[in-house]
């Protein structure tokens, strides 16, 4: 290997691959498989990863923003020939060509590997031994959370000759996903974090799980774990050095107390016979938990107690949200509180790149500390912000400042975070989305006070990664073949518009739609450019459609030669239309009656274009009308291969709402239509989909009860025993429904559930307390996450629909993104 990277004639021999080269001496250092977000292209790599996409479709994105080297699936062959001056590498499989490359690269390096995993806590535990390690050693930890078959291949990818500690983590969700992670990282000390009941789904029991999780360990020196997760019947790999830490009474290091202290607990630990205590700056128990985890593989790297004791209550939270927020001057606010490597730089810039809804993109960066003083890493910095082609870039800190050079015309630096908080107001920053993004020091939160909005404490919560998880899920599901719309009607079921928007834009959604044609235009408006098919639009409003390029839902013949008409007096034709087929809901629609008609009016019909035909099923997830799904399904083939006959064109075909995409997947056809799956709401689907939104508000007040007052207008929340309650800013003005008062409703603060007390408010609503420990100014948890929404639902006679939608637009939104 020579600085670092490989030629490329290197990893075709290594892969013992076909190849078709053009430049056979070409340079290796970086690994790419998504062209959207290129941090490099002269020494790239591009892999075509088979999956979600074909990769190998977005060849020739790469290729025009100038990668020249790709590895692809053998079915490519002939493909790329045109493409004279690029290298390909043929492979039967491009994740396993990938892995087979960063297994060679680890083993090229003489250095202790630590290996992470668990079910929680992972990253968190690898983000603190860094912390804890990394005054003694140049350590190369996986980025964010990239722990995946494809996550942990490019993380050990990164590992560079200065490096002298690697800390690799490793996630499993299947069983038989953790040999060759195992095999890749090849970790010499071991650390598990816990087995929670996380990805359960995928797995056949408990002790499943165990056994592929401890599989990362089979070749360890050392390790350490805490046995009270572990089944009984599971054995634990053997090591030279087993560290166990827990609370019973055989473990290595054993868990005596936790106390609350002054900012922070203080923790009690019995080690080889004595007593010791630490304190960390958290108070919440898995903070507690991560740490004694951190402390045992410390010992296991032969730090002495003493020593890692003084190193904890220098922790730091590890934050990894990047939040979205509206700003005071018409401005989107993209908080990025990760750390400071270089891969989360790219991962926020990407984001940054996603948000179509302003014309103007900038950064206010502090020194990365992370990079050192040097001026390499700066440059690289640079680079990747000359490519992310921002407006603006400004830069805090004397690093930044004295690096000004390499960074594009026109940036603008200061020396101090308190230099430019005083200027703030003379920038301008209108219309702008901007990326904040400082290391700790820098203390930037001032900068996002001073330019957001000022933020009710009821908001909703809403996570972007979790739309996109369960957006690829049901992408791999329908595969690459079958297109997918996204139903972003009523503000995306309450969560936004062109946040979600952009995101499912930058995940290659085929389509949006949405009820009416304002909620169209306001899409455009905002600078999303993928089809809108328009469900509702009225005469009144084919102006507009025409305007905003917005296509739309053909109900009736009425509607028709309305439309028609318009397009004429506007000298249009082909407009896309997309025509609506009633199958049985009796709502808008063709009935099937009308065929001949219709089919009379759309032939040589030039005015209008067919882009799809479709239906929409009324009981696509109840097993009882099963039967009559089925005849709408049946319905609708027939009437669509009827219309394909008399139009003489092709045009896609949609049925299936999200419930059907699972239960019935012969009415998928060209394409199919989510709405509550992408939020994590689907209850047909074996996918593990992940909750998306979080309502959640805080304590106002706390009040002593004694037993017989009452609580609340009307007095029906009547105190059984002497007791607390607390009032919770939310109220059903806030789309918190009345039906929740008196016992109805259950909110989650810190650990505990509670139930309310009393009838709802307008604006508020009280809940028992009693025995809880809480205290005014607590965040609490309303719906979502570990209270269920569809529970919820279900407990006032209502859907999950109604719910979301329900919520009023006085919750502020905010987005982010872990
Ligand atoms: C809202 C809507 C959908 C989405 O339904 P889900 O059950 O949320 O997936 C699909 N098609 C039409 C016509 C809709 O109005």
């Amino acid at each position: 290997m020579e600085e670092d990277g490989y030629r490329i004639g290197e990893i075709i021999d290594l892969l013992n691959a076909e190849s078709r080269l053009a430049a056979p001496d070409e340079l290796i250092q970086y690994f790419a498989y998504d062209s959207r977000s290129l941090k490099e292209v002269r020494h790239t790599l591009f892999l075509a990863l088979e999956g979600l996409r074909d990769g190998a479709d977005f060849i020739h994105d790469a290729y025009d923003q100038g990668v020249r080297n790709f590895i692809v699936s053998q079915v490519h062959q002939e493909r790329f020939k045109s493409l004279l001056d690029a290298s390909f590498i043929f492979v039967e499989n491009t994740l396993s060509a990938l892995q087979r490359i960063a297994s060679y690269h680890r083993q090229r390096f003489d250095i202790p590997v630590i290996g992470i995993t668990g079910s929680n806590g992972k990253t968190i535990v690898k983000e603190w031994l860094y912390q804890l390690l990394q005054e003694d050693f140049r350590i190369l930890r996986s980025p964010m959370s990239y722990n995946s078959q494809l996550g942990v291949a490019l993380a050990l990818l990164e590992i560079r000759r200065e490096h002298q500690l690697a800390i690799i983590e490793a996630g499993v969700s299947q069983p038989n996903e953790m040999d060759s992670l195992q095999a890749m990282i090849l970790p010499d000390i071991g650390v598990l974090t816990n087995l929670g009941h996380a990805h359960d789904e995928g797995f056949g029991s408990r002790d499943e799980k165990a056994v592929e999780k401890l599989k990362l360990f089979s070749d360890v020196k050392r390790l350490s774990l805490n046995p009270d997760y572990l089944p009984e019947t599971v054995l634990i790999p053997p090591a030279k050095r087993l560290l166990t830490w827990g609370s019973v009474e055989s473990s290595d290091i054993r868990f005596l107390a936790s106390e609350q202290v002054d900012g922070g607990s203080e923790i009690r630990i019995l080690y080889e016979g004595k007593t010791l205590s630490y304190k960390i700056p958290f108070s919440d128990p898995t903070a507690v938990e991560n740490s004694l985890s951190c402390f045992a593989a410390m010992l296991n790297l032969d730090y002495k107690p003493e020593q890692i004791s003084e190193r904890m209550p220098q922790l730091q939270s590890v934050d990894m949200r990047l939040s979205l927020k509206t700003g005071i001057n018409r401005n989107t606010l993209i908080d990025d509180s990760y750390s400071n490597d270089l891969t989360s730089m790219d991962f926020a810039l990407n984001f940054l790149r996603q948000q179509k809804q302003h014309p103007k993109h900038a950064i206010i960066l502090s020194d990365r500390p992370a990079l050192g003083h040097g001026q390499q890493g700066y440059m690289d910095l640079a680079e990747r912000v000359q490519r992310s082609s921002v407006d603006l870039f400004i830069g805090v800190g004397p690093d930044l400042s004295r690096y000004r050079d390499f960074f594009p015309a026109g940036s603008i630096f200061f020396t101090t975070t308190e230099d430019l908080v005083k200027e703030l107001h003379h920038l301008d920053l209108k219309d702008t989305a901007l990326l904040i993004k400082g290391a700790r020091v820098f203390g930037f939160e001032r900068i996002s006070k001073s330019l957001s909005q000022q933020v009710h404490d009821t908001r909703m919560e809403v996570n972007l990664k979790a739309i996109e998880h369960n957006f690829r899920q049901y992408r791999r599901q329908v595969g690459p073949d079958t297109k997918i719309m996204a139903m972003v009607k009523a503000l995306s079921y309450g969560s936004g518009s062109y946040e979600i928007a952009n995101l499912l834009h930058f995940n290659q959604v085929d389509y949006l739609a949405v009820a009416y044609p304002d909620e169209g235009v306001h899409l455009r408006r905002s600078g999303i450019e993928l089809p809108i098919l328009v469900m509702n639009p009225d005469a009144a409003s084919f102006d507009l459609l025409i305007e905003y390029r917005l296509e739309p839902e053909i109900y009736s013949l009425r509607e028709l030669s309305a439309f028609g008409a318009l397009l004429k007096t506007r000298a249009w034709s082909e407009y896309p239309v997309h025509i609506k087929l009633n199958t049985g809901m009796n709502r808008l629609g063709f009935d099937p009656e009308e065929m001949n008609e219709l089919a009379e009016e759309l032939k040589g019909n030039s005015l209008i274009k067919v882009k799809s035909v479709f239906s929409h099923l009324v009981a696509s997830g109840a097993p009882q009308h099963d039967d009559f799904t089925r005849k709408q399904v049946r319905i609708f083939e027939s009437s669509a291969a009827f219309l394909k006959d008399q139009l003489g064109y092709p045009f896609f075909r949609h049925i299936a709402n999200t419930a059907a995409i699972s239960r019935f997947p012969e009415a998928r056809f060209e394409m199919v239509r989510i709405g509550i799956g992408l939020y994590g709401l689907d209850e047909s689907s074996v996918l593990t989909l992940e909750p998306v939104v979080e309502l959640k508000s805080s304590i106002t007040q706390i009040h002593r009860v004694k037993r017989g007052d009452t609580v609340g207008y009307n007095r029906s929340g009547l105190v059984e025993r002497d007791g607390s309650v607390a009032v919770v800013e939310i109220g059903y003005a806030d789309g918190y429904d009345r039906r929740f008062g008196n016992g109805v409703g259950t909110m989650k603060i810190g650990n505990e559930l509670v139930q309310t007390i009393g009838d709802i408010c307008m604006d508020m609503c009280m809940v028992d307390v009693t025995n809880v420990p809480v205290a005014e100014g607590d965040e609490v948890l309303v719906m979502g996450g570990a209270v269920p929404i569809s529970e919820l639902s279900r407990r006032i006679g209502t859907i999950p629909y109604e719910m979301l939608t329900g919520i009023s637009s006085r919750v502020k939104r905010i987005y982010y993104y872990d």
